[in-house]
């Protein structure tokens, strides 16, 4: 069955792997957005053909709008214009926005489509119950596409009464077995190296100080209604079982496959249905072993950090998600060392305390907040030479 979708994001890493799965399934695209990649617009306006397509930077998006004038599609340019794509009414809206900015094109397609796949875990950390309950009043399904929660959710189609834990997997990132005086100077060149996935910047330095694993324990415990510290993580550096459900007989289910991002994406899309995919079947001959491991949250205290905030609740995990977006930004711009990613988000953490949420406003206040005393605190970890 055809079905209408939305791709927010859609020049980013799961973007592009969105619109490949999307024109293989020969679904209709209706609304994409980016925020500033107008080449890869004109690329998509040309091979999906959307009725809108919305750009955040206002000057590239009226650049846009002559470079494509007469093909007749609508463009909507500016800040905020992710949400205008997210309200075009469609059957599935992927989300692959990185970062907090995912969370209002979040919160509007929730009236819009009945599906929203969720790409971007930054909007349910920071705001994961308000997101939840407007997908619960608006009748609209949240599909994972992360491909850990993806696993999970498809575990999960075997049975979700009498769960004990969840098992994420997690590849360790980059500087697996690194020690603490190794990582003092690493170069984001390293830190980018990815073992198996191959990802965006942003996320793939949370994959080396395993942030992203901290966030997407926050994930879980929001998609699965599942206490965090009923969540663990164990490292799995073939990224071939992508994670766990355990049960309290002790019997675990786990979802394996090539580590290819389509094939989450496709599940998202098809769901409850599957159909062949583009990803390439296992060679378990191929395999000559599958390997676990403890994470070190000695050398990786994120992942303890994201525990600690998510059982502090309330603005915790926001404060955390603003402060480590911020401290991110700084380490790929060359301003802040690795191990300053951590000190700067727990110490904004620290600074800016308790933060009492009762509404997607007060995470917003929350998240602007948190990012300008994250940015004040950097200032104390600048690199001088
Ligand atoms: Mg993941």
């Amino acid at each position: 069955m055809s079905k209408s979708v939305n791709i927010l994001g859609v020049s980013g890493s799961i973007g592009t792997q969105s619109a490949e799965v999307v024109n293989n399934l020969g679904y209709r695209v209706r609304a994409i957005s980016v925020s500033r990649s107008i080449d890869s617009a004109k690329k998509y306006i040309a091979e999906l053909k959307p009725e809108i397509c919305a750009v955040e930077d206002e000057a590239l998006g009226n650049e846009l709008k002559k470079d494509v004038f007469g093909s007749g599609v609508k463009i909507v340019c500016g800040k905020g214009a992710s949400c205008v794509a997210a309200s075009a009414d469609a059957d599935v809206c992927v989300n692959a926005i990185s970062g907090f900015a995912g969370l209002f094109p979040a919160m509007t397609s929730l009236s819009h489509t009945s599906r929203l796949a969720i790409a971007n875990k930054e909007t349910l950390v920071a705001a994961g119950s308000f997101v939840k309950k407007a997908a619960k009043e608006n009748g609209t399904e949240i599909i994972p596409v992360d491909s850990e929660h993806s696993a999970i959710f498809q575990c999960l189609q075997n049975g979700d009464k009498d769960v004990k834990r969840l098992i994420l997997t997690c590849s360790g990132g980059a500087f697996y077995k690194k020690t603490r005086e190794e990582l003092q100077n690493v170069s984001l060149a390293s830190a980018l190296d990815h073992p198996t996935w191959n990802m965006g910047g942003k996320i793939t330095v949370d994959c080396a100080t395993l942030m992203n694993k901290g966030l997407e324990v926050i994930e879980a415990m929001h998609l699965f209604d599942i206490p965090v510290d009923k969540i663990d993580v164990v490292i799995h550096r073939e990224s071939i079982i992508h994670s766990m459900v355990e049960y309290v007989d002790n019997t675990v289910l786990a979802q394996l496959g090539s580590h290819d991002m389509r094939l989450p994406i496709q599940y998202a899309l098809t769901y409850p249905n599957r159909t062949e995919s583009l990803s390439e079947p296992i060679d378990f001959t191929k395999i000559n072993s599958l390997s676990f491991d403890a994470p070190d949250t000695d050398v990786f205290p994120s992942l303890s950090l994201a525990y600690e905030a998510a059982r502090s609740g309330g603005g915790a995990p926001c404060i955390m998600n603003a402060a480590n977006e911020v401290a991110v930004k700084k380490f790929m711009q060359g301003e802040i060392r690795f191990p300053d990613i951590y000190n700067v988000t727990k110490s904004t953490l620290d600074a800016v305390g308790f933060y009492d949420i009762s509404s997607v406003d007060d995470v917003l206040a929350c998240h602007i907040m948190s990012t300008l005393a994250a940015e004040e605190i950097s200032k104390s970890y600048i690199i001088s030479e």
